[in-house]
């Protein structure tokens, strides 16, 4: 069995494990640079399919975190890769941002936002925050009117924001259930697809990797689901209370990243 101290990629959430909102938590930077003198790699996840990398990197540049595009996966990668792996010549109707519509494009997936061309083999659905009417009777029309591929980026309900929540993927695919009775398969946390695809990035096997967030559903039950150790970070939203009423059980349950780094030696 290997050891924290046996770790080479280090997975990362990042609001509520890394930094809250604009708040850089105290030990983050230590924990970054300290895996990387230690011979390590590490990566931020999201689930967030809506904006690009770029804003990422602008944000945690912001916080004071040195990072380039490279460090980041997004269920917008994962979804590329699914497609690449499982569907490399199908078509598909994409309810997404812009901004994810010209990911995929440039990733070679051959998408529309086209609400009036029925010509697809299938549907992603992702966290669209340009959503519209049309674009969800046009998923309806397209799921109920033939058996089509259906994938969706991410299955979180809302996404914080700086007064509460909004809806996100995991709710529009909810109401998209509704109207045509179908479900889509979804590929960002608690799948396991977005660490796969880290570990074969970064030529990690999963005894060398590490999962770390603060969400028992999503972070810690992929790295449960990808058959990584895991760690759950109390600085976010989870609490000691949740574990005892979740069938989701982490490798390691630490107050900090401060606790992380002082313990990865
Ligand atoms: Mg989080």
């Amino acid at each position: 069995m290997s050891t924290l101290r046996d770790k080479r990629l280090f997975l990362f959430d990042m609001d509520g494990t890394l930094y809250l909102e604009d708040t850089l938590f105290d030990g983050t930077l230590e924990l970054l640079h300290r895996i990387r003198e230690k011979g390590g790699t590490y990566l931020f996840l999201t689930n967030n399919s809506s904006k690009g990398v770029d804003a990422y990197v602008e944000k945690l540049t912001r916080l004071g975190i040195p990072c380039e595009a490279a460090d980041f996966l997004t269920s917008t990668d994962a979804t590329v890769a699914y497609v690449r792996e499982h569907a490399p010549s199908k078509r598909f109707y994409c309810v997404g941002t812009r901004s994810f519509v010209q990911q995929l494009r440039s990733c070679g997936l051959s998408v529309t936002d086209d609400v009036t061309d029925d010509a697809v083999d299938g549907v992603i659905l992702s966290n669209d925050t340009e959503l519209t009417f049309a674009k969800l009777s046009h998923a309806s029309r397209l799921l109920t009117c033939a058996d089509r591929l259906y994938l969706a980026t991410n299955p979180d309900w809302v996404c914080p924001t700086s007064f509460g929540s909004v809806p996100d993927c995991g709710s529009f695919a909810q109401m998209l259930e509704h109207a045509t009775g179908k479900r889509p398969y979804v590929i960002g946390k608690p799948r396991p697809d977005m660490l796969q695809l880290a570990m074969r990035r970064c030529g990690c096997t999963a005894e060398e990797t590490l999962m770390v967030g603060d969400r028992l559903y999503t972070d810690i039950a992929a790295g449960v689901n990808a058959g990584v150790d895991t760690v759950f970070v109390l600085s976010g939203e989870g609490t000691r209370a949740m574990l005892a009423s979740s069938d989701v059980t982490p490798t390691y349950v630490m107050e900090d990243v401060r606790e992380l780094c002082r313990r990865i030696g």
